[in-house]
């Protein structure tokens, strides 16, 4: 079974957008990953198709109209549909790698793209849509932040990622940073590759790299060390 996408837009034409290409674009190929892209706009009705309108109580911008919302995520996903109903969204909770290899893991993700100041509570509400965020920043609309929670998600389904361990000593995925890498020249512009790493001593440049994961962590992210899972 593959990892089926369903992300709801106003703007199908951005996919798979740059998930067509290198890893990702294979793993569409070759059918490990489907991402349909649906228009919220087909859901609309009346004369003039809206499907936004100005927000009650007053203030800026515009907002999502529940009805349309709530029937385009209803024929795209009836109730019976096990994937997960995400909404992107900058109150949401920070993806996590690990929310990443969760989603993964499943049948796939209901995705809805938000525009304008966003979408009527209610249907957050009553689709149960779980907010997710992609970082303390306001885009202005859905479609990049589903595209990377996508791009993180289709890399680490099994068999994307050429080399089965590539995966595993990654940022995050240990709970630090990862460790500086090197490669040819040995020599570049008078900065010589750390001796260690060319010893050929697997064990020392395995503790060397930890250690610079370590390093790194403590005075980048030391947020990441709070972790009770991490070893400090
Ligand atoms: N008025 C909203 C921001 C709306 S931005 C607020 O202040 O919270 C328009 C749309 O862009 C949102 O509905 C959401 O789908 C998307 N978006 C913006 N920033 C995002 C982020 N950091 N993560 C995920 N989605 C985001």
């Amino acid at each position: 079974m593959p990892f089926h996408a369903t992300v709801l837009t106003l703007y199908p034409e951005m996919f798979p957008g740059h998930l067509g290409q290198s890893l990702a674009g294979r793993a569409l190929e070759r059918g490990d990953a489907v991402i349909d892209a649906v228009n919220i706009r087909d859901f609309a009705t009346g004369k003039h198709r809206n499907v936004d309108d100005t927000p009650a109580g007053g203030g800026a911008g515009m907002v999502l109209r529940a009805d349309v919302l709530a029937r385009a995520i209803d024929a795209v996903s009836p109730v019976e549909d096990a994937r997960p109903r995400l909404l992107m969204s900058p109150r949401g909770a920070p993806l996590t790698q690990s929310r990443v290899r969760e989603l993964a893991s499943g049948p796939g993700a209901v995705i809805v793209c938000g525009r304008f100041e966003g979408v009527d509570q209610r249907v957050i509400e009553t689709r149960n849509l779980e907010e997710v965020s992609i970082g303390d920043y306001v885009l202005s609309g859905g479609e990049p932040a589903a595209l990377t929670l996508l791009d993180a998600v289709i890399r680490v389904l099994p068999g994307v990622m050429g080399n089965a361990d590539s995966g595993t000593h990654e940022s995050f995925e240990t709970g630090l940073l990862e460790h500086p890498h090197y490669t040819r020249p040995q020599s570049f512009e008078g900065h010589e590759i750390p001796k260690v790493l060319t010893s050929g001593n697997h064990q020392a440049i395995e503790a060397w790299r930890q250690a610079q994961s370590r390093a790194l962590t403590r005075e980048r992210r030391p947020d990441l060390l709070e972790d009770d899972q991490v070893a400090k």
